[in-house]
């Protein structure tokens, strides 16, 4: 049986494979389906990982020049212990999608 971590994300369950690192030697989230699939929540917030690129909305929470993504920006909420996160900037988000959607919302 596939070992995944699930989350809650504000309504949305995803279901993240793990799989082996041989570099840290441990298990870590297998993001690759979730970036062939971005979802969002039912309220029509995006989802994103923390490295992603920040887009032109970005409001970062410093003044560090190396501050490029989206884990730097006070729009993201992300849960402990995922790369994941949800973006809460009204600008990024898709006011005219209906829950029934986003299908089971689960990512495999
Ligand atoms: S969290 Fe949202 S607003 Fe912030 S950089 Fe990412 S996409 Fe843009």
């Amino acid at each position: 049986m596939e070992k995944t971590n699930r989350y809650n994300m504000e309504g949305i369950v995803l279901e993240i494979p793990l799989r082996w690192d041989e570099y840290s030697q441990k298990l870590v989230e297998d993001y690759s389906d979730f970036i062939k699939h971005p979802v969002r929540t039912p309220a029509g917030h995006p989802i994103f990982l923390t490295i992603e690129d920040a887009c032109p909305y970005a409001e970062m929470a410093d003044d560090d020049p190396a501050s490029i993504d989206c884990g730097s920006c006070i729009h993201f909420h992300q849960p402990h212990g995922s790369l994941l996160g949800v973006c809460h900037n009204e600008k990024m988000r898709f006011k005219t999608q209906k829950p029934t959607k986003l299908g089971t919302g689960t990512v495999k």
